[in-house]
């Protein structure tokens, strides 16, 4: 038998007693430490210093008796179970001992039932004990969960399985306005906004039929009108059979954070209206500047080509200089502008660069001329082609062609395009190299900043607004492209584009080299023309309502065609039905019911006039513009201010295709 071992205080007075149940124990395996007292100071000693598995006690002791012990035990060690022994004990008694705690009272003359009870008894005990820690485990998480309920920074709500609240914290109250007892049931909806309801109502049914997670933005309407915003989420409540027995919630006051995301869309909207007001700024003012630089350009070029030298003809010269200097300022800014804005709507289209950038050089020849400087462009056999926004990539050219010719005082420009194949892809690579004043290292990142010029200040000896590279690095950036400089003071500097390249064609052409073999006489074609119009002059309608423009436009045409101007576009139709026109040129802002557009029309539906070339001619020269008067009924387009040679060019390739 296993020994159990076993310490005891035995309250008796009659030692014979005190070894039977000893022995008693002993034989029923208990390894005994038995203390045997029989006072009540010595109890009390006792009791007070150590502690003890079991009390048994006699009923009548000197000078007490069982119910003084107990009272004493329970006193000094709850807990222990106390057993009362005695040789003739009363029913009455025995229960009032036991009502008083004593757990068990055993008669003398049926001992044998000792060990069971003290068996019983720390069973029991141990029983209790553990009832005990559960319950301050209990009351522990209790209290935690108080804590956390009260000092939550978010509100908490419980519902059942069918949705009805059952439980807020304070903080929910605080941010709702709703007392707890407002809140039960479906009470809470009361105080949701009207116009929150009905997403509320869906979700929430859906949540609580799916038994899923569930998150909704609402409002709450406090008692006293306040707004608060909240940010609702409700998970599903399990118990452990997985069934669902309500759902637990938040709630998070953001109020504030939707009051920052209003005043956020507020100023988006505002400045998406600035942004409207500047883009049509922008274009107002393209079109104000635009329109008296037609008469600038236009007539001082006229006048020039009409006086003989002297200093008449050296003024002419530099007014229609200037004119043109300030119509690329203005078309600088504008496209700077534009960037900023982010308004560039782009138009990729496959371009043959092999062909289109010689094109766009060629523009520069005279200038280059002019200065003493050595054009040349040299280009391969095969036909490198890209998708590019021709507008774009005019500007990029026109503006590095420039450069390269205002910054070299003697030699070369030298334009290459060729294919570039790397690791990774295929580029076209465009260089313009010069031999001109250079750009010192240091200096080499700051030229894309807007605005840096290298000789700024005093040193400034070119002219220039410092926004061309920037320009340039933008739209090239824009085309997917890059671009690098490679430069040495006073030797010269190459600047590098490279795009994407798209396709390759062998081509049938013939390999151009030089700029002296670009044909630069008036193809065979437009000879013809120039031969027929001599005999009879086309008639072209000028639609036209500023009257200096109507002016430099009949001058720069009158020596090769018959021309009619119009200010008013409601005389328009009745002229074209009068007399036919070969070619109408139009102005499109114009004074009258009708603009341009409407007009063109117009025009466009009288049978004689379907083949008839209507070019716009305008000052609305914004990005997107062509398209817009290509769309809208016109055949082509020149935008203001122009040279007599653009207009005059444009005007005999168009009458070659009538
Ligand atoms: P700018 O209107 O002054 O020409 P850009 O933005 O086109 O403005 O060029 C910025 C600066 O970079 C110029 O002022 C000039 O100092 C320098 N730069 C640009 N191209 C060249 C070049 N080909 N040779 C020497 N310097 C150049």
């Amino acid at each position: 038998m296993e020994n159990k071992s076993l310490s005891i205080v035995y309250l008796e007075d009659n030692v014979n007693d005190a070894e039977i149940v000893t022995e008693l124990l002993i034989d029923a395996g208990y390894d005994i430490r038995m203390k045997h007292i029989s006072t009540e100071k010595e109890l009390i000693g006792l009791i007070s210093k150590s502690s003890f598995d079991v009390i048994l006690s006699d009923f009548s002791l000197p000078g007490f008796n069982a119910f003084a012990a107990l009272q004493i035990c329970k006193n000094l060690c709850p807990g222990i179970p106390f057993i009362c022994i005695s040789g003739s004990i009363g029913e009455e008694t025995a229960i009032e001992l036991l009502k008083q705690g004593a757990v068990d009272y055993i008669l003398k003359d049926r001992l044998v039932r000792l060990p069971f009870a003290i068996k019983r008894s720390l069973e029991e005990k141990h029983e209790k004990e553990i009832r005990k820690q559960a319950e301050i485990g209990l009351k522990e998480s209790e209290r935690r969960f108080q804590t956390l309920a009260e000092v939550s920074p978010v509100g908490i709500f419980q519902t059942d399985a069918t949705g009805l609240t059952t439980y807020v914290n304070p903080r929910w109250c605080q941010i709702s306005g709703l007392t707890f007892e407002e809140a039960m049931g479906n009470g809470w909806f009361q105080a949701v906004h009207k116009d929150d309801t009905e997403k509320l109502i869906k979700g929430w049914v859906t949540a609580t039929e799916t038994h899923k997670p569930s998150s909704a933005e609402y409002r709450f309407v406090r008692k006293d009108g306040t707004i608060a915003w909240v940010m609702g989420q409700a998970i599903p409540e399990k118990n452990f059979k997985n069934k669902i027995i309500g759902y637990v919630g938040t709630i998070t006051d953001i109020t504030e954070l939707k009051h920052t995301e209003e005043e956020l869309i507020k100023a988006k909207e505002k400045a998406e209206e600035m942004n409207r007001l500047k883009s049509h700024f922008l274009a107002n003012m393209s079109h104000e500047l635009r329109t008296p630089l037609v008469g600038i350009i236009g007539l001082s070029q006229v006048l020039n080509e009409e006086l003989k030298d002297g200093d008449s003809k050296r003024y002419s010269r530099l007014i229609l200089e200037s004119g043109i200097r300030l119509k690329d300022t203005l078309n600088l800014i504008l496209d700077l502008s534009k960037i900023e804005s982010d308004t560039l709507q782009l138009n990729f289209e496959e371009t043959n660069l092999t062909e289109y950038i010689p094109a766009l050089v060629k523009v520069f020849e005279k200038t280059a001329e002019a200065k003493g400087i050595k054009l040349t462009i040299n280009t391969g056999e095969e036909l490198l082609y890209s998708k590019l926004d021709k507008i774009l990539l005019n500007s990029i050219i026109n503006n590095l062609m420039n450069n390269a010719v205002k910054y070299t005082l003697a030699g070369n420009v030298i334009v290459d395009i060729k294919k570039i194949v790397d690791d990774e892809r295929q580029n076209i690579e465009i260089s313009i190299q010069d031999t001109g004043i250079g750009i010192a290292e240091n200096n080499l990142s700051l030229i894309f900043e807007p605005f840096r010029q290298i000789s700024e200040g005093w040193n400034r000896n070119f002219e220039g607004t410092g926004l061309g590279l920037t320009i340039v690095k933008e739209y090239v950036e824009k085309m997917n492209g890059s671009i690098i400089v490679e430069s040495k003071l006073g030797v010269g500097s190459t600047f590098k584009v490279l795009f994407p390249l798209f396709k390759t064609d062998s081509g049938n052409r013939v390999k151009t080299d030089t700029m002296k073999e670009i044909p630069k006489s008036i193809p065979e074609t437009i000879k013809n023309v120039i031969e027929k119009e001599k005999i009879i002059k086309p008639l072209i309608l000028c639609v036209e309502d500023d009257l200096v423009s109507q002016k430099v436009f009949e001058t720069m045409l009158n020596k090769d065609y018959r021309i009619d101007s119009v200010d008013n576009g409601d005389k328009v139709i009745d002229l074209v039905k009068e007399k036919h026109y070969d070619l109408i040129l139009m102005d499109i802002n114009l004074t009258g019911r009708l603009n341009g557009l409407d007009l063109a029309q117009e025009i466009k539906k009288l049978n004689e006039y379907m083949n008839t070339p209507i070019i716009a001619l305008t000052a609305y020269a914004m990005i997107g513009d062509k398209e817009k008067m290509l769309n809208g009924g016109c055949t082509h387009y020149l935008s203001k201010p122009f040279t007599r040679n653009d207009l005059l060019t444009l005007l005999k390739e168009v009458l070659i295709n009538v």
